[in-house]
């Protein structure tokens, strides 16, 4: 049975809080993409993994979080005169609308401030504290069972022992081919090849790691071929990525293995990635129809490979206690 899965980064403007300048597109498309996504996802009966960024979940804060050991001004963009409009800092009904939905979505985490976890200046007392107060406003907020998995911002892995420490059974790893093709091709340059010949996104193999999570690696970015490059190809192909997204599905489908797509939210800048979303979904319906292609969350994933990985291990048990 082939398996796909959708996770979303869902930040709204704690994604760029960071950055010098933010991008405006994005951050003025973040609420009604969002939107967006639910209602693709609901008409298409895609049930997602959805990332949030844990600051998300609170109604008010002080803007300071004094006992938080982020960096000196890690939060300065909620306070003074110009600080980021409340819209981007809570969600104000966005997660409610997610955890309501028709569609059996999984509330994930996504840190609470957009932390880098892999970072060098990135504590071990840093990640435990992002994860902490992430979970206590996921539950407080009233996410139950607690969450289970994690994506990490930018996917940039590392301190997994926080993870681990917080009850997190799974994250999305890195796209296990990224590295070699990147430098082979140079960019995404690399992706538009792929479309324009027979190549497509790799499926991928969950595996649990020593400290029991689940490494979920991600095979496509739905926004990896943008403005000239997407332009450029479309004439010959069609939507590039759209292209891979179908091959992904298509493969997934016909060896029983794991296609694992994903976005955000404020990527759907305009009808023509909704549109993209949509072939996509169109797609994977008409694939469902007809095989027993299943879209799964991070979570259910990751528990059958932990059920998999434990009746393994029982079984080893069992022969060594048979052979003594
Ligand atoms: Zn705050
Ligand atoms: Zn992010």
């Amino acid at each position: 049975m082939g398996t796909v899965v959708l996770s979303v980064d869902a930040e709204l403007g704690w994604g760029f809080h960071d950055f010098a300048e933010p991008p405006r597109d994005r951050l003025a498309n973040a609420r009604r993409g969002w939107q967006t996504l639910l209602d693709l996802c609901e008409e298409y009966r895609v049930p997602a993994t959805w990332a949030v960024v844990g600051h998300l979940f609170l109604d008010e804060c002080d803007g300071r979080h004094g006992d938080h050991p982020a960096p000196p001004g890690w939060f300065d963009h909620e306070r003074g005169s110009d600080r980021m409009a409340r819209s981007l800092r809570f969600a104000d009904g966005l997660i409610e609308r997610t955890a309501t939905a028709d569609v059996d979505h999984e509330i994930g985490l996504h840190t609470f401030s957009h932390v880098e976890m892999g970072a060098s200046g990135t504590t071990a007392r840093l990640a435990d504290a992002e994860l902490s107060a992430a979970v206590d406003a996921a539950r407080e907020w009233g996410v139950d069972p607690r969450p289970r998995s994690f994506v990490f911002p930018r996917n940039d892995v590392g301190n997994l022992q926080a993870l681990a420490d917080h009850g997190i059974t799974c994250y999305r790893g890195t796209t296990p081919t990224d590295r070699r093709r990147f430098d082979r091709y140079g960019g995404v340059d690399r992706l538009v090849r792929a479309a324009l010949g027979s190549a497509g996104p790799p499926l991928v193999e969950p595996r649990r790691d020593s400290l029991g999570l689940v490494d979920v690696p991600a095979s496509l970015f739905l926004f990896s071929v943008e403005g000239i490059l997407r332009s450029a190809a479309e004439p010959f192909v069609g939507d590039p990525v759209a292209v891979l997204a179908r091959r992904g599905i298509d493969r997934a489908a016909a060896s029983d293995g794991l296609f694992h797509m994903w976005l955000h939210p404020n990527n759907l800048a305009g009808p023509q990635d909704a549109a993209r979303l949509a072939e996509i979904f169109e797609h994977l319906a008409r694939v469902r129809a007809r095989t027993d292609l299943e879209v799964r969350t991070m979570g259910d994933v990751a528990a059958t490979v932990r059920d998999e990985t434990e009746a393994a291990s029982t079984a080893v048990v069992a022969d060594g206690a048979e052979s003594t």
